[in-house]
């Protein structure tokens, strides 16, 4: 292996740390504690590790945490009613509506109700519209977790290659509109895109979010770029189990590239590290206090 591998749990840990260090600060003199909503309906058992993972890490970094189970079957106005509620608790800074929603429910008209302030997600269109201007938003937290391991890898991102490979709302899209927000010249790529090895040989950068096992060769990669693996693909294990593996063929890529996150170890860990930051800048602007550096855009 040539590459430096990027440690995204230690970067995930210096970040709760840091959010950690801010709320103390933030509680002493000012008498503030950030507080985080998260709204699960139904019970989606990969939904509801994540949110008892954000719960535990939200109380761990000092912020309250408040947590709010619905039955699957619940009616979308009652889940309207709940989010409108918590948009008028000063206690709460950010709200987070775990997806996916039950198919008789709108997502977007659930995501539209939730005050952008307190979107956390970074999902609501004024958000997206406010990033997409280069304006201050909330942002993303996935594309948010794998700019800040850009920003520390490399330092100054400004006048390089990137290719973004995916075009989704949560993540493609918003990771490219960081990354031209850092003055690199971005490529989008996605299922249309003709020779796409092509295309990724040209990047200094290169950020997989696609949903397919190891679709990315080493011969695909320029030497030295810095890859970035947002993919999480479940396969067979040997003895019945599964695990985990990226969009990024790692061992062959990781012959050619400069840096490289692993799958699992990688982008995953700072997605719910960037909530917590998300939260505590939520928190901050409500007040009108500086936000914390280093910790968003
Ligand atoms: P998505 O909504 O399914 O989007 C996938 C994108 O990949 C689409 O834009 C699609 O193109 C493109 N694509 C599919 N096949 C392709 C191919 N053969 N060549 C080039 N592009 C192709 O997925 P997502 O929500 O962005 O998630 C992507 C991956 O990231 C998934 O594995 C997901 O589990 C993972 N993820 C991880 C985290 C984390 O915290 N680590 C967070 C979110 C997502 P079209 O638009 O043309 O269909």
């Amino acid at each position: 292996m040539v590459a430096e591998r990027i440690d995204g749990k230690a970067h995930a840990a210096r970040i709760r740390a840091a959010v950690a260090e801010n709320v103390d600060r933030l509680r002493s003199e000012h008498g503030v504690t950030p507080g985080l909503a998260v709204v699960l309906v139904g019970e989606d058992p990969a939904s509801q590790v994540y949110v008892r993972s954000k719960g535990k890490m939200t109380v761990e970094a000092g912020m309250q945490s408040f947590e709010h189970k619905l039955d699957a079957g619940v009616r979308e106005a009652e889940l309207l009613d709940l989010v409108a509620r918590l948009n008028a608790d000063a206690a709460v800074h950010g709200i987070l509506v775990q997806l996916p929603l039950p198919d008789h429910m709108d997502a977007a008209k659930v995501i539209r109700a939730i005050d952008p302030a307190k979107d956390v997600d970074g999902f609501h269109i004024s958000n997206v519209g406010l990033l997409g201007t280069g304006q201050k938003a909330m942002v993303p937290c996935t594309p948010l977790g794998c700019l800040l391991m850009l920003r520390e890898t490399l330092g100054d991102l400004s006048g390089l290659e990137a290719v973004v490979i995916g075009r989704s709302n949560i993540v493609g899209k918003p990771m490219a509109h960081l990354l031209l927000g850092e003055s690199c010249t971005v490529t989008v790529a996605h299922s249309r895109t003709r020779d796409l090895p092509g295309v990724v040989r040209r990047a200094d950068i290169v950020v997989a979010a696609v949903g397919r096992r190891e679709m990315i060769k080493g011969d695909w990669i320029k030497p030295g770029a810095t890859v970035i693996d947002v993919g999480i693909n479940r396969i067979e294990a040997e003895g019945g189990k599964t695990r985990l593996v990226g969009d990024v063929d790692f061992d062959g890529c990781a012959e050619v590239a400069g840096a490289i996150t692993p799958v699992p170890g990688g982008v995953g860990p700072m997605t719910i590290a960037c909530l917590l930051a998300n939260t505590l800048t939520a928190c901050c602007r409500s007040h009108g206090l500086p936000e914390p550096e280093g910790l968003g855009v």
